[in-house]
Order: structure tokens, then sequence, then C-alpha cells
């Protein structure tokens, strides 16, 4: 069951509460570089990030922030763009103020925003100037730059204690406090308690999920969930959709990031993607229609079936920004691809629609079900061609609107 939080308003988008989980995303291009940051926020919203955080770490990149959040908006993207800030935000918001005025939520990172007494009057201006505009905020520990006084203190007043916790949970502890801590000192400056969201962020996998849990059950703030730098392609998405697959399951987060370091030149709206993964396998949300494909195995031609697994996947993938448009409630649809006779039939009727090859030895056709009935049985050089149209017309009969638009491409194109 879901925690119920209280609810932030982040420029259009409404997080905590019964709010959908929202999945957001980072750029890693210069914030500088107008142009740039521009294309991979206007990206990484149409893959379906509904949050955008740019880095705001120089003068350069502060004095950018107005002119992209324009453009942004120029190319009809509503998409709420945050700022994060280390260090110097306290300097950035205060000498750009126009910077701090388009932005829509402020990150702010309790472990380094000062140190002694310039922690507190660095981390108040920041504040001020959120309050000033109206403007959200997140608190967001992360333990790479925990803060070290507050660390120390509670590492002290362990090692002082009859029984002393081992150091993994002051660690912890180290982390909720400063997240609270902050929240506490925030709302004591003027910050509205809804306009504040939480993030405890570790790379480890058990780590990330008793802290998440702590302080979940210890403040009715909104939380952004993530494992922090996650790391590379399999193990990322791994360790990724393992934390964040219990915490979203025990009902914890708002609001998510998936962190994987993508590979170069790759693609940044990988985490987007993985991000709507996780949330769809667990039923909280559905983003495009889940394919269930068999992994094939002796009983199949696997070189084939993996060619027509994959060129479905891709095809309801090219295709999901106008389905979507097109095809209101389409995300729903379960479409199976199977490999033979064994669990092939089986699997399409429990699918909306589905498509079993004919498995080595098996008579050469591909029975295709759709609502149960057999409504096909495929064969020959174009059935996959042949199956992705049998699956735009079953989409367009399904989900068209009365007067639809319908599709343009041609699945002999897939
Ligand atoms: S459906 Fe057939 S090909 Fe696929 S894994 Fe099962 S037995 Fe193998």
């Amino acid at each position: 069951m879901r925690r119920r939080s209280i609810v932030v308003q982040v420029g259009r988008v409404r997080i905590g509460g019964d709010h959908p989980i929202a999945v957001q995303s980072m750029t890693n291009t210069d914030t500088a570089d107008v142009a740039a940051t521009v294309e991979q926020i206007v990206t990484l919203a149409e893959a379906g990030s509904e949050l955008v955080r740019i880095t705001v770490n120089t003068e350069a990149a502060a004095r950018a922030v107005p002119e992209i959040v324009a453009r942004v908006r120029d190319r009809g993207t509503l998409v709420p763009i945050i700022g994060d800030f280390h260090y110097n935000g306290h300097l950035l918001l205060s000498r750009f103020r126009e910077c701090a005025r388009a932005l829509d939520k402020y990150r702010i990172n309790p472990g380094n925003v000062g140190v002694g007494r310039h922690q507190d009057e660095n981390f108040r201006r920041m504040i001020e100037i959120a309050v000033e505009y109206e403007k959200p905020i997140r608190i967001g520990v992360n333990w790479g730059s925990l803060d070290h006084a507050l660390l120390t203190r509670l590492m002290d007043e362990n090692a002082r204690r009859p029984e002393p916790q081992d150091a993994r949970a002051v660690l912890r502890e180290a982390m909720i406090r400063s997240a609270l801590d902050s929240a506490a000192r925030a709302e004591a400056y003027g910050m509205p308690h809804d306009r504040i969201i939480l993030s405890v962020k570790t790379s480890d996998v058990l780590d990330v999920i008793e802290v998440n849990r702590q302080l979940a059950a210890r403040c009715d703030y909104p939380m952004h969930i993530g494992l922090t730098e996650a790391g590379m392609g399999l193990k990322g998405i791994v360790a990724s959709a393992t934390a964040l697959g219990v915490l979203l399951y025990e009902g914890i987060g708002d609001t998510i990031r998936v962190s994987v370091t993508p590979a170069p030149g790759g693609d940044r709206r990988e985490e987007v993607f993985i991000a709507q993964q996780i949330l769809q396998a667990l039923g909280l949300r559905f983003f495009m229609p889940q394919i269930s494909a068999c992994p094939g195995c002796g009983r199949t031609t696997s070189v084939f079936f993996q060619e027509m697994a994959a060129e479905i996947q891709t095809y309801v993938q090219r295709m999901m920004p106008q389905w979507r448009r097109c095809y209101p409630g389409v995300e729903n649809l379960r479409i199976a691809v199977m490999g033979c006779v064994v669990n092939g039939p089986g699997e399409s009727k429990q699918a909306d629609i589905g498509i079993s090859l004919p498995g080595t030895g098996e008579e050469p056709k591909a029975p295709v079900f759709a609502d149960g009935q057999l409504v096909a049985a495929l064969r020959g050089p174009t059935l996959v061609a042949d199956f992705l149209r049998i699956l735009e017309d079953y989409i367009s009969a399904r989900f068209g609107q009365s007067d639809g638009e319908l599709a343009t491409e041609s699945p002999s194109s897939a």
C-alpha cells in the first residue's frame, strides 16, 4: 500500500499524495551550451521524463538558464526544469535572479552548501530566494557528500554509548538527520511545508532501501528515490531496478530517477526508459505496450525468433509517440511474442494479441491470436510485416477514436 505523503507542485507536475509516481532525469550537457542543453531537455521530455534537472554550477550556466527555459517552452515542451546546485548555489541564485525565477525547483545538497557558520548562512540564502520566487525545493542528501560535521558528531555520540551501533547504521542515521534537520531549518526560514521534497541516496542497494524506509517512516514529505552512481550497463540497470523495485513495492517513493552511466556516445534517454520499465513491471504505471517474449530454446529457430522479437519491440517503441496521440490507452496493450507451440498459443491467448513461431519440426505457420481468438496463421518471408499490419489494425480498431487519425507509418518499413 502506498504511503500517503503531502503533495508538492513542481511547475505543472504534482508530486506526492495519490499522484502518479513521476519519472525524472538529468541532462549531461554543459548547461552553458544553450543549444545542446535545450535539445537534450526536449529529447528527455519527449521520451517521457516528467521533470528534467540541469546542473547550475557556474556563472555561465546560471546566465544560460533563462534562455534555456524560454527555448524549451518555445518548442512546446512544458516539462518542469530543475536547477541542481552545489557549493555556490547561494551565490548564483543571488546574482542571477532571472535564473532563480526561470527554474521550477531548486535541488539543494545540504552536505556542500558551505562549512561552519557559512553552511547555515548559505543554506538560508537559498531558501529565502526559493521563498521569494515561490519555488519548491528538494533537499537531496547524498552519502558521497554527507555533512561531515553532522556525521562526526553522530559518530562521537555513538562511540560514547554503552552499546554502540555499527558505523553503517550511524551513517544512515546521519543521512536521515541531515535531510530532516535541513527541512526543519528550511521551514523555520519561511519555506512552506508543502514545497519540500526529500531524497537520501547511496550507491549501495541495501543501504538505499534501508535509509529510505527509515526516512519514509519519519516524515510526510514526498520522496524522490534513486540509487546514486548506479553504474554502467547491466549492473546499473539491475541494481537500480532492485533498489527501486523494493521501495516502490513498499509504497515508498513519489518520484524516481535512474542514475545509470551511459556508454560513450550512448543514449541519455536510457535512464528514462529504465525508470518507466520499473514502474510498469510493478503495475504502478503504464507507458507502452508490454511485450512478453519467451527466452527461446532448442525448440525454435533462435536467430529468426530473436530478430522477430527485436523487430516487434523496436517497432512498438518507434510508433509509441504517434500511437499515444492517436490511440489513448494503447500503453495498456499486452503483446506476446513466442518461440513455439509449447507456451506460445497459451501465452498469446492471455495477451491481447500474440504470435508464436513454428518451432523446429512443427508445421511452418505462425498462429496469431487476438482477444483469445485465432485470427491468422502466418507463413513465409513477410511474416513479421504481416503481423505488424495485424497489430496496427487491432490497435486502430480497439483504441482509435471514432474520427481518430490513423497511423501514417507503414508496418512494412519496420
Ligand atoms: S515457448 Fe517454446 S521456444 Fe519459447 S522457451 Fe518455451 S519451449 Fe522454448
